[in-house]
Formats: C-alpha cells, structure tokens, sequence
C-alpha cells in the first residue's frame, strides 16, 4: 500500500474524453494532485490515506469552474435589481467609486460564494483596476484558496455613441489615445511574467482584458493578442453584448463586433469572447473557423435583457463555449440549470428538441471546456491521473437526488449548492460540512454591512425607481 493524502469514494464523473463515470469509484491525492482513479476496490487495495472522505451516496465531480465573472460586483448586485439598463448607469458608477477596502471584500465575498457552491476555479475580469484594487483582489483570492484566472487592460480609445433620438444631428466615432496601448500592456506584462498562465499549481493565473471593442481601439488589440499568445495566455473581450455596441461598430468600423475582430485578426483559439449573445449566423462561422471560445453567462442574458445566443450552433461549428455566472449567479448549479432552461426553452421548444443543449454539454461547459477556455485543461476540469486535486463531492443521501437513473441529467437539473459536502482546490479541503473553512463567515459578514451603505446611495443616485428597502 502507497501512502496518499486523501482518498475520495462515491460515484466518479470524471469527465475524461470518453466522459467515463465510475459508479462505485474512488480517487487518490497526493501532493495536492489526482495520484489515481478508478474502482474503488482497486483503489483502496493500492492507497492507504491519511483521510478517507466519503459520504452516503457521494458524487464526486470536476471542480465546477466560472469562466466569467466580476468580482468587486458582488457587493452591489441587489443594486440593480429591476434597472434596465444599469451597466453605465449603475453599476460603472458603483464598482468605479469603491475603495480597495471594499473591492477586497467583494472579491472575498464572491470567492466564498463561488467555493460554497462547489466553484474551485474563476475567472476575474478586473479589467481596468488600479493596483491597489488589484492586490486587494488578489489579496482575498489567496486567503479564500480559489483558484483564479485574473485578466486585466486599461482602454486606449475615446468614443462617442450616437443616441438613437440624437442621430439626425450626431454619428458615433471613436478617437484613439495614442501611447496608452502600449504603455498599458507593459503593465499587464508584469502581471503575466509575475502569475504566469501555466504555472504548475500556482492558483492564481493572468490573463489579458481589451474589455469592448468600444473602449479599446483595433491597435490595441493586435497588441493584446500578440502579448497573450507569447505568454500562453488569453485575450478576453466583451462581444456583441449590446445593440449599442453593435450600432457603434457598424457606424465606426463598417462590420459588426465579431466581423471587426475577424477583420482584424484577433480571433483565434487563443481569444475568448465574453456573451456573444447579438452573434450572427455569419459571426458564428468566423468564430468556428477561428476556434475561438466563449464564455456563455446564461443568467446575464435574462439579467440584462439581451438575446440568447445560439449555442448549439457555435459549438457544432468548432467554438468552445463555456459557462458564466458573471455575478448574476455566483454559483454554477443555478447557471446550469439555466442554461437547460433557457435554451430549451428558445429553440428547444421551437423545434420539440429536448436535446437542443445536453445536460452532458452543459457540465461540459462548467468544467473541462471552461478549464480549455482558460488554458488550463491540461491541470484541470477532470478527475484524471496527473491533474490538480480540484474536485468537488457532493451528498446524494437527499431525497431530491434518489433514485440515480441517469445521472448527469439529474445532476444539472435537480443538484444544487445545498448538496455540497466538500471543495477540494489542489488537494486542500477549503470547504467542508461546516462551510467554507478559509474564510471567517461573521467577520466576512460584518464587513459587508459595513460598505454596503455608501455604495448603495451611490448606486440609487443613478436608479430610475427607489430600491425597494
Ligand atoms: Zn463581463
């Protein structure tokens, strides 16, 4: 017998390329690494574990991984509640006004959230941040124990947007500030060289941010790709999430949001774009032809009132797409969930197509597409020999999860965070029957009471409707 650190048994869904799930299963940690996994007869035969984890009816899945989001809005999201539309009107001013104080424990805040719903890995869009705002993130990500993709970028371009009753007289456009592209990817170099993208076991990663095509010029952009692809990295862009946008690229660059990326060059595996929700036909096709990725936030298209996007599509035309939360739901069972829900209803319906979006694509997108989105699926996103211990096990002892008869199907539509026992992120038990064990929960609580005041009268200058308590 070999000596290992934990040892977990229950039903496996590893998630491998076969998808293979094992039901009487086990897995083998050691060094905060998967050092085997198979039947649990053949594993307890070959380990002897300092821990044996194993609850009644165990599932034992992936790390769930959020592969959008933005962190300091966890402490204003009942802000906007209501409010259409409340990105530049609500939440800018909101997040633009916080304290490093306060984005440390929004971050903290959403980081506990994320690991009590069993997300062992995010990815942080922070951005335009300052440093001091960063570090507060970084900060609180390294006492939560999440694993984080950070991607940050500061837009070299001013713009304008032509209203829709202003256009008799106006025209958007847009002015780039030259200098700031390149002085700012400096910045962004410094944080790549110092949380490399595919450190080993390092859990926390960079990555580059040219957030919109409205705030970052097509310059920058070739900049960003061409420093994200010398570093391994990705570039993330916010696409095709607004008519706005749409108008503005159309009346600036003549083509769409994608087409202009397409155009000039940007898309590839190494790009991820963030909701593509307005993507057409033609887009998609660029996006399949570039392999570029996706990351879907199924309850920000409700949030915000945008379009559905055609997910089927995309990714039956090459594009890896992957799921959300984008703080409209920091917990991946509820985006899931979701995402069945809403795309069965959009085109599931219309085409009596149960199938229009599998459960089996749908933990696809939650775990090992999100770890390819990212870059990091050769260490995560499956329950695999040589991979971070990142695994989540929940309790199927509850009746809403009896009796098993399909359950990949049960798991997306019946789980929930409620079922979570225990959170693994490389190999540390970071969340457990007690709750998070990282993070003082009273503590954690009484410093979001303390903030939320201010930036709730900041956020209900900018309301239409008084918040409602
Ligand atoms: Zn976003």
């Amino acid at each position: 017998m070999t000596p290992c650190d934990i040892l977990l048994a229950g039903r496996v869904i590893t998630m491998d390329e076969s998808r293979t799930i094992i039901q009487d299963g086990a897995v083998a940690i050691k060094a905060g690494k998967i050092t085997a996994v198979g039947a649990q007869a053949d594993i307890v035969q070959a380990w002897a574990p300092a821990r044996k984890i194993a609850p009644a009816r165990a599932i034992i899945i992936p790390g769930l991984i959020d592969s959008h989001t933005h962190m300091a809005q966890a402490l204003v999201r009942g802000m906007v509640a209501n409010e259409l539309p409340n990105i530049l009107r609500i939440l800018v001013p909101v997040t633009s006004a916080m304290t490093p104080e306060e984005v440390g424990t929004a971050a903290a805040l959403c980081a506990t959230q994320l690991l009590s719903s069993g997300v062992t890995t995010v990815c942080e869009g922070a951005g335009g941040m300052g440093d001091a705002h960063l570090e507060a993130t970084l900060d609180a990500l390294k006492t939560a124990g999440i694993r984080c993709n950070f991607t940050i970028g500061r837009g070299d371009q001013s713009f304008s947007h032509a209203a829709l009753y202003a256009q008799t007289r106006d025209k958007s456009s847009a002015i780039r500030r030259d200098g700031e592209a390149e002085a700012d990817l400096l910045r962004t170099e410094t944080y790549l060289n110092r949380f490399p993208p595919r450190a080993g076991s390092g859990r926390i990663t960079a990555g580059v941010s040219a957030n919109s095509v409205v705030e970052f010029s097509p310059h920058y952009m070739n900049l960003a790709y061409e420093l994200a692809l010398r570093h391994g990295a990705k570039l993330h862009i916010h696409a095709s999430r607004d008519r706005e946008e749409v108008e503005f690229c159309l009346a600036t660059y003549g083509s769409r949001p994608i087409e202009q990326l397409a155009e000039i060059d940007v898309l590839g595996p190494g790009t991820v774009l963030a909701h593509a929700m307005l993507a057409t036909e033609r887009e998609i096709r660029l996006m399949g032809e570039a392999k570029c990725n996706v990351a879907h936030s199924a309850v920000e298209c409700v949030n915000i009132l945008n379009a559905v996007p055609n997910v089927r599509m995309m990714r039956e035309l090459g594009v890896n797409v992957a799921l959300g939360g984008d703080n409209a739901a920091n917990d991946m069972f509820r985006v899931m969930h979701a995402a069945w829900v809403i795309h069965t209803a959009t085109r599931g319906i219309a085409n009596y197509d149960p199938e229009y979006l599998s459960a089996e694509d749908i933990l696809a997108m939650a775990t090992i597409d999100a770890a390819r989105l990212l870059g990091l699926d050769d260490a995560i996103g499956s329950i695999e020999t040589g991979k971070q211990a990142d695994i989540v096990v929940l309790d199927g002892a509850d009746p809403h999860l009896f009796p098993v008869q399909a359950l990949v199907p049960e798991l997306v539509r019946h789980a929930s965070r409620g079922d979570v026992r225990y959170v693994l992120v490389a190999g540390e038990v970071v969340r457990d029957p007690e709750g998070v064990r990282t993070m003082n929960l009273t503590e954690l609580a009484a410093r979001a009471d303390r903030h939320a005041p201010r930036l709730r009268a900041i956020a209900a200058a900018g309301r239409y409707r008084s918040l409602c308590c």
